[in-house]
């Protein structure tokens, strides 16, 4: 798991971000921004919403992220982070769901 829960804003966070995408292909991403529903969303690793460019894209940061290997993972750790209900990306489509087994 990748814990970046502040607006990643530093080059050195932004690179362990990108590093950890490039070493996941199947992992999980909760964006920490939350809708007007107050929920978060959650991505596949490889959708192009959490990977793009942020300084060609104008822009200084992006939202905090945690960043799971896998389903089994944060379902695991859910019930400790409390992240709550989750949109599922519209773009990547994440198939799986929260369940509440842990092994
Ligand atoms: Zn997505």
């Amino acid at each position: 798991m990748l814990r970046l829960e502040k607006p990643i804003e530093s080059e050195v966070d932004e690179q362990r971000y990108q590093q950890w995408l490039a070493e996941h292909p199947d992992g999980v991403v909760v964006s920490l921004n939350r809708s007007r529903q107050g929920k978060l969303t959650v991505h596949r690793s490889t959708c192009s919403t959490i990977s793009y460019n942020v300084k060609a894209a104008g822009q200084n940061r992006r939202s905090g992220r945690i960043c799971f290997s896998d389903w089994r993972e944060l379902s695991c750790l859910e019930p400790e982070l409390k992240l709550g209900g989750l949109n599922h990306c519209t773009r990547c489509k994440p198939s799986q769901r929260l369940t509440n087994r842990c092994s």
